[in-house]
């Protein structure tokens, strides 16, 4: 690990290694998974083992994409070339593993492979025709190309389907013109997959979503955004860009269809990333607390370390069970099922705000409870620590805040006062 300057103890940064970090992971996940899942697990861990000494951070992440894509890791949702296995849980396992391996590439990584991948899945999953979203999904999985999603907007955040991106009908195709805020990956991007709408009045009805390339000629600039400097962010702006038919993946109001089918896998994702920056954050304090001795104790010893993170281990099991177990429920009923149950689906929908609102402030409170319990070291380049820490901001915002969790599973409570 390159650092500024290190004042860590080589004894301590010598078991610190990601080779540790998957032994404790493996005590506490390997006994919730079943042979296949362990094996990929495995399979991921070498591939991370191999990586890890060859990510510099002083780059953008996205040098690092072509190596994702050589092992199919840009996403596993879906199928994609020959790369098995794959689903839902599949993806979480990976999504943890990215986390711990380098948040910051997992954060771009879920922008381009899920958020802007996912699409195109499903443009094919409902009957889309158009052989060029073949050529830029697998520009995508590959991690030759790089893509990101175009929901929220400067006047629309959490109310994001209100949106403002105004589209126009041609012979042809289609004119973007608005701006788009927080695009992940966007001054980077090959592609953005972007949502507009024919009537700002009528945005269900007449919401629409493309996949619109480059060279269509957007135009994208970063925002200055401290806690992740690998990853770049943009504000995107459509003047008059036109976009072909055949890069239209949900017209007339589809596109609002979409979105939704679109944001559950995206949570469930988000909270595999999750998962893996608590768990993270977690291993790396407690191979620490072990070695780290004050007033001739190792400072684990002491109840305030000590029981901190044993309370930290508790809600990170619990979250981790969480996770896995809603994958499953999505895979077997939803993803996997000859006769998808809507009542699975809705309950996804649900939990999938509820596990993202669970583990993304999870994975707040863990890096920040170990950086108190640790001491200094831990705000220091020296552990990975604070990269995690730096991360987990992130998470709780992006895929919606907080209270739009919130406001959703509420949302859905609320049909008691009318259906009972
Ligand atoms: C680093 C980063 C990356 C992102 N990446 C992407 C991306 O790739 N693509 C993309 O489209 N978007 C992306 N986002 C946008 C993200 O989804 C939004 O930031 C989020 O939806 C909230 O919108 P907002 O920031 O405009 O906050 P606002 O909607 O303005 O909300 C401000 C505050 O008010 C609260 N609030 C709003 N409405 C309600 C309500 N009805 N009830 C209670 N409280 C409410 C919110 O919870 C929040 O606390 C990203 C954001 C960040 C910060």
């Amino acid at each position: 690990m390159d650092m500024q300057e290190k004042i860590i103890k080589d004894e301590i940064l010598e078991k610190m290694s990601l080779e540790n970090a998957f032994k404790i992971l493996n005590d506490n996940l390997f006994p919730m998974l079943n042979d296949e899942e362990q094996g990929f697990c495995k399979e991921l861990q070498e591939f991370c083992l191999e990586l890890h000494p060859k990510i510099d951070k002083s780059k953008d992440v996205y040098v690092l994409f072509p190596e994702l894509g050589k092992a199919g890791y840009m996403q596993r949702i879906n199928k994609w070339r020959d790369f098995t296995p794959y689903g839902m849980k599949k993806e979480i396992l990976m999504a943890l593993h990215l986390s711990i391996l380098d948040p910051q590439l997992e954060l771009a990584r879920l922008a381009s492979g899920i958020l802007c991948g996912n699409p195109t899945f499903h443009y094919y999953h409902h009957g889309g025709e158009s052989d060029e979203i073949y050529k830029v999904q697998d520009g995508l999985l590959s991690g030759q190309k790089i893509g990101c999603i175009g929901i929220t907007e400067p006047e629309r955040g959490s109310d994001a389907v209100n949106m403002l991106m105004k589209c126009t009908k041609t012979d042809d195709g289609v004119i973007y013109n608005g701006e788009k805020v927080f695009t992940t990956n966007g001054p980077k991007s090959d592609y953005v997959c972007t949502y507009g709408v024919y009537d700002e009045e009528h945005p269900r009805q007449t919401m629409i979503q493309s996949m619109i390339s480059r060279d269509f000629g957007y135009e994208t600039r970063r925002l200055k955004i401290n806690s992740v400097p690998r990853v770049h962010i943009a504000h995107t702006i459509m003047n008059n860009v036109k976009v072909p038919k055949d890069y239209i993946l949900a017209d007339d109001g589809a596109g609002y269809t979409r979105l939704f089918e679109g944001l559950v896998p995206e949570r469930l994702g988000i909270m595999g990333s999750g998962v893996g920056i608590c768990w993270g954050g977690l291993i790396y304090g407690i191979i620490y607390a072990n070695l780290r001795k004050q007033f001739g104790q190792q400072i684990i010893k002491y109840q305030g370390v000590g029981f901190t993170l044993a309370d930290l281990l508790s809600q990170a099991t619990a979250a981790t069970a969480l996770a896995l177990n809603v994958a499953t429920i999505y895979d077997d009923k939803v993803l996997f099922a000859e006769r998808r149950s809507p009542a699975a689906e809705k309950w996804c929908a649900s939990v999938s705000s509820q596990g993202k609102y669970i583990l993304s402030k999870l994975t707040n409170t863990v890096c920040y409870e170990v950086q108190q319990a640790c001491g200094g070291i831990t705000v220091t380049d020296n552990t990975p620590i604070d990269e995690f820490m730096d991360t987990s901001k992130i998470e709780e915002v992006i895929g919606g805040a907080r209270n739009i969790q919130l406001f959703i599973i509420q949302n859905l409570l609320r049909r008691y006062g009318r259906d009972l």
